[in-house]
């Protein structure tokens, strides 16, 4: 058994003083600093000094792995030409990205305190570094394909990506399912694939309404889609209906990435069905599309993701949090960094249903310890310092085990 003493912890949303942390593979006990049980007297104590923060590993609900390669390949600005320019060099880039950059990838977010990540997983080239990753992995294979004609032959090849990964299925692995979008899935693959998450009871997880194109060509079969798809594949008209696509997730939590075109009802359809939504808002900035209005979700929740290197310089949680903060400039201060927080600890651990994300009895013991500039004068002051003056956790700890 160990015990952290801390001298700040994050709590039910919340920071408390002087907390004893209880816990094995799981947290056992969490009781006041003094009051430690004697049944625990031969317990490995860990004392944090003054300026520390103990939270729960932070999830990083959104990552894809395989483009991890990219610095200055792809085109930033605009959705389209950057979806081009996916096109036409993904083929190097995802051979560029190979295990040790991937690993490093994994590394950067491990070492910022991310504990689980949520992985799209476009052709399950980072299987194997995900199923050897200590990271907690939620790994989500991804179905695309909007000719109706190849619907059974595009849901054969993506089912065989999930069987393969199946078989790694563990405490700190979970085989899922991911639709890349209402614009490039056709609705009977999208009903198959759903079918296949509720089968298997996983995690669901689909990229939502990103740019504005998208939003044009769901809409009225307009706009720069038009010509994409024209051009590629000779389709001249969506193969979705945006309120069918959502329609099919039906009670189904699922996980929407993005949203940054959402609009009323359909985010009234998200809070009926217990959706939540993926904010990425480095990404979204990098591919010139506008802010999530997180003030106007309607009480649904968000987690904030990096997204991949595909549409980021990095992986770090802190850099993500920072630009958040500086993006919604008009939001307080204060609300927002402890809504921030909640978007990298409990909120993503509910949407993915992970046994991980809050400090509390039966959960795993999966730490972020951070290290502030100096000891905090107010409590409600500690998440603001947390996302100004952290770059980097000083120890990790996945399932009780010290990994950074
Ligand atoms: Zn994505």
């Amino acid at each position: 058994m160990n015990i952290i003493i801390a001298p700040f912890v994050y709590i039910d949303g919340v920071f408390k003083k002087d907390v004893a942390v209880i816990f094995d593979d799981i947290i056992h006990d969490i009781v006041p600093a003094e009051e430690i049980p004697n049944i625990y007297h031969d317990a490995e104590i860990i004392s944090l000094d003054s300026h520390c923060v103990l939270y729960p590993g932070f999830i990083n609900s959104h990552v894809h792995l395989e483009f991890s390669s990219n610095t200055m390949t792809l085109d930033y600005g605009a959705f389209i030409p950057w979806l081009e320019s996916v096109m036409s060099n993904r083929d190097v880039l995802a051979k560029k990205s190979d295990e040790k950059v991937m690993k490093n990838a994994l590394k950067e977010m491990l070492q910022s305190g991310i504990t689980t990540i949520g992985a799209i997983s476009s052709f399950g080239g980072d299987l194997n570094v995900c199923a050897k990753t200590s990271q907690r992995v939620v790994y989500f294979n991804e179905v695309v394909g909007s000719n109706e004609a190849i619907v059974d032959v595009l849901f054969d090849s993506f089912n065989e990506r999930f069987e393969a990964s199946r078989k790694y299925n563990s405490e700190r692995f979970q085989a899922s399912v991911a639709i890349h979008s209402p614009y490039s899935v056709h609705p009977k693959l999208l009903k198959k694939a759903i079918d296949l998450a509720k089968k298997y009871k996983t995690p669901l997880s689909a990229h939502l309404l990103e740019s504005r194109s998208e939003r044009e060509w769901l809409d009225e079969n307009s706009g720069g889609f038009r010509v994409f798809f024209e051009k590629l594949f000779g389709i001249k008209e969506s193969v979705s209906d945006l309120k069918d696509f959502l329609e099919a997730f039906n009670q189904y939590p699922t996980l929407f990435v993005h949203a940054t075109q959402i609009e009323k009802g359909e985010l009234q359809i998200l809070k009926d069905s217990h959706h939540f939504i993926a904010h990425c808002p480095r990404s979204n900035r990098l591919l010139g599309e506008e802010r999530l209005k997180i003030e106007a979700l309607e009480g649904i929740r968000y987690s904030l993701a990096t997204d991949g290197k595909s549409s980021n310089w990095s992986l770090n949680i802190f850099d993500e949090l920072r630009a958040a903060l500086m993006l919604h400039s008009h939001l307080d201060l204060h609300q927002l960094s402890s809504a921030l927080i909640r978007s990298i600890t409990s909120n993503p651990a509910e949407a993915l249903g992970l046994n991980c994300g809050i400090i509390a009895k039966e959960k795993f013991a999966d730490f972020c310890v951070v290290e502030l500039k100096d000891t905090p004068q107010k409590l409600e002051d500690i998440a603001l310092w947390t996302i100004l003056h952290v770059q980097n956790a000083k120890k990790v700890y996945i399932q009780g085990e010290q990994c950074v």
